[in-house]
């Protein structure tokens, strides 16, 4: 079966890897020069089935409308005159009822541990390696009154499986010395050892190279214009290659996996997917003293941000601003991650060597992606990752593969099923 795989982001890449697995002919196009060259790029490196607690929950609003008007919030939504922003806002605010939170973050560790399993698996078969650190996500709180709040998600996860403990100051210090300067102001934080870090654009430019020995061919500097139907199937994909020249590319079967972009290309179709582009940034900067360095990836829960070290590098990232498709990095908001750090760990890193980067997460309101089937019969989902595209590409493209090929997936999951045509802006589920 010949497969077309919309995107190179670390979710399209993966899907590819497994379509091509289960000996599907496959063919990547991207509009960019390299595989993950847009949000894939510089995240924050976290393998986190502990960070699954989604932005939507009962205590979201309150703060959102706190943080409305602050120019340096973990969370901010600067209202345009853009009804799919509004859209995207109401079916937030639904999603934050107690119950819809919970169902949320259960879809999203049974995919994260689906998923780093796989990833586990992959790293074997192919050998690849990319500055990956095995040594678990450990949660800080600087805030006594967050801490308290992230008890009962916690206590939800490790029901789920998750291995995420509630653990001592001490304790935190114990497993990353790095936070010993700032011990006495950590008010309680977490744990959980099987969680993982590592360079995301590594991985994906490996596992493209890997894909294309395998046969996978890359379409890059293609630009994909529409997607064509006739009847209830697409019938082929239009683009503009490096050249600028039109051509057209036709397959049996389509994955969509464009990340931000996904709804812009569905909608004409009639598919109307909940997908807003968060920008979140995030800072890259040598090692100036191994000493004060951290080397367990962290997440300090009060700012919002989390901190994987990549060999040499050190790379913080995080906050969230829905504001269109801009990419261009507030100073302000550069300037409180770097602020940040340097309070935390002192020296640890080379400031004034530090790089900014600004990515659009797919988010949806639920932060739970659409993966699976859409209304066309040849058109299958694997977007709308949001804050965790990272941590469930393995998993998503594994099962994504499975739906594509008849195939039933391994995982347990509430997969999208063939009901979006026409309808109003769907509420994830
Ligand atoms: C600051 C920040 C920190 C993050 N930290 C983490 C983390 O620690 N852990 C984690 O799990 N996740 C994290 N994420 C989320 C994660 O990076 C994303 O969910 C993930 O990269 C999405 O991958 P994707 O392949 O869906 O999208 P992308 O990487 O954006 O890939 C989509 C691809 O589609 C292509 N494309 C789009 N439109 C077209 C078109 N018309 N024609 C041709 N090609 C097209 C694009 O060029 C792009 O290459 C973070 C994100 C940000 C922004």
């Amino acid at each position: 079966m010949k497969v077309l795989v919309l995107g190179a982001g670390v979710v399209g890449t993966t899907t590819a890897y497994y379509l091509n697995r289960l000996g599907c002919d496959v063919t990547v196009v991207d509009r960019q020069a390299a595989p993950a060259a847009e949000t894939s790029y510089a995240n924050g490196g976290q393998i986190s089935v502990s960070h699954a607690e989604p932005w939507a929950n009962p205590s979201a609003p309150l703060k959102l409308l706190r943080w409305l008007m602050k120019e340096d919030a973990p969370l901010l939504f600067r209202l345009r005159a853009d009804l799919r922003q509004w859209l995207w806002g109401l079916a937030f605010l639904v999603e934050c009822a107690p119950q819809r939170a919970r169902h949320n973050l259960e879809q999203i560790v049974r995919l994260g541990m689906f998923s780093r399993e796989k990833l586990r698996e992959l790293r074997k078969a192919e050998g690849l390696s990319y500055d990956q650190v095995e040594r678990g996500i450990l949660h800080f709180y600087t805030s006594e009154s967050e801490f308290r709040a992230a008890l009962a998600p916690t206590r939800q996860m490790r029901e789920l499986g998750c291995d995420r403990s509630v653990i001592s100051a001490d304790d935190a210090v114990a497993i990353e010395p790095a936070l010993a300067q700032v011990r006495t102001r950590i008010a309680g934080a977490t744990y959980t050892p099987s969680d993982e870090s590592g360079d995301a654009r590594a991985f994906t430019v490996g596992l493209a190279k890997v894909c294309a020995a395998a046969g996978v061919k890359f379409l890059f500097s293609h630009h994909v214009t529409a997607l064509r139907r006739a009847g209830d199937r697409v019938e082929y994909v239009e683009a503009t290659d490096a050249g600028g020249q039109f051509c057209r590319l036709q397959a049996d079967a389509y994955v969509l996996a464009a990340g931000s972009w996904s709804p812009l290309l569905a909608a004409p179709l009639g598919i109307r997917l909940n997908i807003y582009p968060a920008k979140g940034y995030s800072i890259t900067m040598p090692v100036a003293d191994a000493e004060k360095a951290y080397q367990v990836s962290l997440t300090d829960d009060e700012y919002k941000l989390v901190f994987s070290r990549l060999g040499d590098r050190l790379r913080i990232a995080g906050t969230a601003e829905l504001n269109g498709y801009d990419r261009s990095l507030n100073p302000v908001r550069c300037a409180a991650i770097v602020r940040r750090v340097e309070e935390l760990f002192p020296g640890a890193g080379d400031t004034k060597r530090a790089e900014a980067w600004a990515g659009l997460r797919p988010a949806t309101p639920s932060n739970v992606p659409y993966l699976g089937h859409s209304r066309l019969a040849n058109l299958f989902l694997n977007t709308g990752h949001g804050t965790l595209g990272w941590t469930h590409a393995c998993g998503s493209g594994h099962a994504i593969a499975d739906l594509v090929c008849g195939r039933r997936p391994e995982l347990d999951f509430a997969f999208q099923v063939a009901a979006m045509e026409n309808q109003p802006l769907k509420l994830a589920t």
